[in-house]
């Protein structure tokens, strides 16, 4: 597993060196396989929403293409072999696309038909990686803040918080939701006003939830600065020390469930219409990918009125100026009127992290680090990036910073 991973990491990228073959070849072998295992247990491991409608209705085609992802998973790990020197890429690739066969390649049936109300969600988890993926990966490239590779430092800490939040999916839905419904449940408070909310205009309905759940979350984020015990929590978030598309979904799973409660609550109580709570879903999934993305683009006048990449990325700032600042998500003017933003023009900050680095690598020491801080922290202090960027032998995948 070290040689793969180190295989993966390894600076030799080069066109014709073999690791862009073999690189594909382990995404591509390993979605496929996910994909048969998917066929093998669709009750357990694909969303129900998904399962009932569009696989069944799309089958015809989907097929087909798993057949051709795992036939070019085998060209590209063949291409690895003859390619490179060190086979490790090659040899993962064909090893789990003939595992992938083996167990039925694009044929795989369910043989037992067990019905249960909770799934994990392996099919939700590859198409927001292979939807957002090509969304933010070629605009990454593009309008680059920081030239770094798409496979940057730390990047399978966050593929696996990636993974997990969207795995667990359902789960986190349910709990996040739990106190709004049970609210609504048990009370049958401000029908009339309710009534008149969701009679209201779609997009106006979009916009009062999106600066209300924004209100709220500044209060909560806030307060997960200010309170030490809930800051262990947070640092998880804050100890990514290269952001792009994916550095958003480093997040404490506490964090996450209280965060979506929380937040959730008045746009549920208020009596919103459905539309307009899946548009907000829709748009809030997008602009938090948006907000820690690599894209420099200048936004100009938008950027005081709606949160950007630069904005958020100042909250994650190491500069002293930046700390505690940029509470807001959506709204950069609600930290104006409460006094903590910061915004100097035209500027990105140096780096990213917490000053000391005091959060341990590694997705299980990230979770248990609230709980076990004292013994946990980080006690010799890794340099921060920006001390890093000529380091290229302890930071392999080093980034320079562009003006
Ligand atoms: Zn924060
Ligand atoms: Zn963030």
């Amino acid at each position: 597993m070290k040689s793969l991973f180190s295989e993966l990491d390894s600076t030799d990228r080069k066109f014709g060196s073999g690791w862009i073959s073999g690189t594909l070849g382990i995404f591509l072998s390993s979605m496929g396989l996910a994909a048969v295992i998917c066929f093998l247990y669709p009750e357990f491991l694909t969303l129900q929403e998904l399962r009932y409608g569009f696989y069944r209705e799309n089958l015809y085609w989907i097929r087909p293409l798993l057949f051709g992802v795992l036939t070019v998973a085998y060209l590209l790990g063949i291409t690895n072999l003859a390619l490179r020197k060190n086979k490790t890429l090659g040899f993962t690739t064909l090893g789990l696309a003939l595992t992938a066969s083996l167990l039925g390649g694009a044929s795989a049936e369910a043989t037992q038909d067990i019905r249960g109300d909770v799934s994990l969600g392996l099919d939700f988890f590859f198409l927001n990686l292979i939807m957002l993926g090509a969304l933010f990966i070629p605009l990454e490239r593009i309008f680059k803040k920081v030239d770094q590779r798409i496979l940057r430092h730390e990047w399978r800490e966050d593929l696996l918080y990636f993974f997990i939040s969207k795995l667990f999916v359902q789960f986190l839905t349910l709990l996040s939701l739990t106190p709004a419904l049970t609210i609504l449940a048990n009370t049958q408070w401000a029908s009339g006003l309710r009534e008149a909310v969701a009679s209201q205009n779609l997009g106006l309905q979009i916009l009062e939830i999106m600066f209300l759940t924004d209100l709220a979350q500044y209060w909560f984020h806030r307060c997960f600065h200010r309170f030490p015990l809930l800051w262990n929590f947070h640092a998880v978030h804050h100890s990514a020390q290269a952001m792009d598309w994916m550095a958003g979904s480093r997040m404490h799973i506490i964090e996450v469930i209280l965060l979506r409660s929380f937040t959730t609550l008045p746009m549920y109580l208020i009596g919103y219409a459905e539309p307009a709570l899946y548009g907000y879903i829709f748009l809030v999934y997008l602009s938090s990918v948006f907000i820690h993305s690599n894209i420099g683009i200048r936004f100009h006048w938008l950027e005081y009125i709606i949160a950007t990449p630069r904005f958020h990325h100042w909250h994650h700032g190491i500069e002293k100026e930046a700390i505690n600042k940029n509470y807001a998500v959506h709204f950069p003017a609600i930290d104006m009127i409460f006094g903590t933003y910061y915004f100097p023009k035209d500027q990105w900050p140096q780096g990213y992290g917490i000053e000391g680095n005091p959060v341990p690598r590694h997705y299980w020491n990230q979770f248990l680090y609230p709980f076990f801080k004292d013994r946990m922290e980080n006690k010799t202090p890794t340099p921060n990036l920006a001390e890093r960027l000529n380091d290229s032998s302890e930071f392999p995948n080093t980034p320079t910073l562009n003006d």
